[in-house]
């Protein structure tokens, strides 16, 4: 029943179709845009057109993005290329991949498969794939993607028994229709993350040439799931190409790979840090490591959506939400870092940066900012070997360029929190008057916080590693610094607990190794050796933190080796475990030492009396 009534609205709809005015002027004639229009090369038969109108009524005028990374979390990076006319730069380019053990992906116009079907047997013999490379013409038109994604289907089919589903619009105009076409015959279509192949550099001699603006500063390697696109055709130099790809292989993804305390993925099997260079097929096919960004929010835990506010937050006094749910430091004081508060509500406020009744040796592990994969990955690697857990605090901003990597964090187990958006502190010192100051607005700073936490869902709002949801409503402040407007827009935001720390390692700053082992041994045991139970640890994700994964695995490594019954044996704990509901930093816990209290007093008296000065002035 229900299957005949689509057939005859099919067949309405074909009848619709080819009587309609749009076919005849289509093709040919002059459409009604200003724009002179010169007559297209029509290639393919009017029945198929209506077959491909069909594809686009059935497709709703939904379409493909073209793809910068493929979303995964897998250790890959995809290799793509183009511009096979030249045969000296493919079979060149061929044996650089075999020297790196990397597998690619060659898009192949329907020029190059009739005039080069021997360079794309060569390819294909060597253990590569081969995607649809579209010539779309000065239109980018619809129906003649389709057909070109047909016929270059059809003879890959016939010459080689492929018949691919990616694709990549190796010339022509970049139209919608392109995407909408692809998305109409189910094809997927790939950007590129890195093109390593500018016009700038058609005439350079050497590869030295073409490193130094290949990538932006802060790109101190390439990510998982990123994409590099090597047109083989056009530099002069036809042996170039190679040259720059061994270049990319050696300093922004052979530096992913964790390579500390003599441990490398050459030295030891067990150091699984390394990233592959692999095609697309492959990432596209490891469904156990591809997601959707941003995620559905019908995966996202109700608890954990962002307009799921935790009800307990609503209509409480600011002051029992900082007494229950602000973890200090105790470098932010009533002079340093503090702003909008009276004396009283000051001295209320925690500054121990210890997580109360811990009552075994347990510490806790924080890495602020966000960055590359490199520094991360190191990281992620470290804690993976001593199987311990940690908190990643993420500035959200930049994320967007690299979710891949955010995604992984939490999927290794590692519990996220936010460290906003961009970045701005609640409070920032004014040098000129020696007093505090507010930077953003207080409505700016409270959009800020939000967006950080619906970004982290868009990322990782539906991880779970053995039934736990890895995301979190915790948040650190940016340099610790706080305020009562931004602390209020927190808890408004749904913020369940702001965590500073009690030791800040400057590990960004470290001049060594060394240095920052004596941070974080200050962090984790007082002046008589014991274990400071409860103690959180702040340290950096950042390129800067260049000391901080293998001064870690030292320092666990030598825990590792201490006897059960030692008592400088510590344990690392996860903070999601402790910060529950039933938490409160207001547990009473004798051994945490507060600031004295009259020296205090003392202190944001002449503090407030400078705040109103640079109040006046402003
Ligand atoms: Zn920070």
């Amino acid at each position: 029943m229900k299957k005949q009534w689509i057939q005859i609205a099919l067949a309405l709809l074909l009848a619709g179709i080819v009587g309609s005015p749009s076919l005849a002027v289509d093709a040919t004639m002059p459409t009604t845009t200003a724009t002179p229009v010169v007559a297209k090369k029509v290639t393919y038969k009017p029945e198929d057109k209506a077959r491909y109108e069909v594809l686009r009524q059935q497709n709703q005028g939904q379409l493909v993005p073209k793809e910068r990374f493929i979303t995964t979390t897998a250790q890959d990076i995809v290799l793509t290329f183009g511009g096979l006319t030249r045969r000296e730069s493919v079979d060149d380019m061929l044996s650089h991949l075999a020297a790196m053990n990397a597998k690619g992906t060659f898009f192949v116009t329907e020029l190059e498969l009739r005039k080069h079907a021997d360079t794309v047997r060569e390819i294909l013999r060597r253990g590569h794939e081969i995607g649809l490379g579209l010539r779309t013409g000065t239109e980018g038109d619809f129906y003649e993607t389709c057909a070109q994604i047909e016929r270059l289907q059809k003879n890959m089919n016939r010459l080689f028994g492929v018949k691919p589903t990616i694709a990549r619009q190796v010339f022509g105009k970049e139209t919608p229709e392109v995407n909408e076409a692809c998305s109409a015959m189910r094809i997927q279509l790939l950007g590129q993350t890195v093109n390593t192949v500018q016009t700038k550099d058609k005439e350079a001699k050497t590869a030295e040439d073409i490193y130094a603006h290949l990538f932006g500063k802060a790109v101190t390697s390439m990510g998982r799931g990123q994409i590099i696109y090597t047109r083989l055709d056009f530099l002069d130099n036809p042996v170039l190409t190679g040259e720059i790809l061994e270049w990319i292989k050696r300093n922004k993804i052979d530096n992913i790979a964790y390579r500390g305390l003599n441990d490398t993925p050459e030295t030891n099997i067990e150091n699984d840090s390394a990233y592959r260079l692999t095609n697309v097929s492959e990432v596209l096919q490891d469904v156990q490591h591809r997601w959707q960004y941003p995620v559905p929010i019908e995966r996202v835990p109700e608890i954990l959506r962002p307009e799921n506010h935790p009800k307990k937050l609503e209509g409480q006094d600011l002051k029992n939400l900082l007494a229950k749910r602000y973890i200090g430091a105790p470098t932010v004081n009533a002079v340093d870092r503090i702003q909008g508060f009276t004396i009283s509500e000051i001295k209320r406020l925690d500054k121990t940066g210890f997580i109360k009744g811990v009552k075994d040796n347990t510490i806790f592990l924080t890495f602020d900012d966000w960055s590359n994969d490199a520094s991360i990955n190191h990281l992620l690697y470290v804690l993976r070997k001593h199987h311990v857990p940690a908190t990643f605090f993420i500035i959200t901003w930049n994320v967007k360029n690299n979710p891949n990597l955010l995604r992984a964090i939490a999927e290794s187990g590692q519990i996220i929190g936010s460290h906003t958006n961009k970045h701005y502190p609640m409070v920032v010192q004014d040098n000129t008057y020696g007093g505090n100051l507010i930077p953003m607005e207080p409505k700016e700073y409270a959009e800020d916080v939000q967006k950080a936490y619906a970004e982290l869902v868009n990322v990782v709002g539906d991880v779970k590693v053995n039934e736990k949801p890895m995301l979190t409503r915790f948040i650190r402040p940016p340099t610790l610094a706080i305020s009562k407007s931004g602390l209020q827009s927190i808890f408004e935001a749904g913020y369940t607990y702001v965590v500073s720390g009690f030791e800040s390692t400057d590990d960004y700053a470290v001049p060594s190794m060394q240095s920052l082992a004596g941070g974080l041994n200050h962090g984790i045991y007082d002046e008589n050796g014991n274990v400071r139970k409860g103690s959180i640890i702040i340290m950096h994700m950042t390129d800067h933190a260049k000391y901080t994964a293998e001064t870690l695995d030292e320092l666990l490594t030598i825990n590792e080796q201490r006897l059960d019954n030692d008592p400088k044996k510590f344990k690392v704990g996860c903070l999601e475990d402790y910060l529950t509901e039933e938490y409160s930093q207001d547990m009473k816990d004798k051994k945490n030492t507060l600031v004295d209290s009259s020296t205090e007093e003392q202190q944001v008296r002449e503090k407030l009396e400078r705040d109103q000065l640079v109040h006046s002035k402003n």
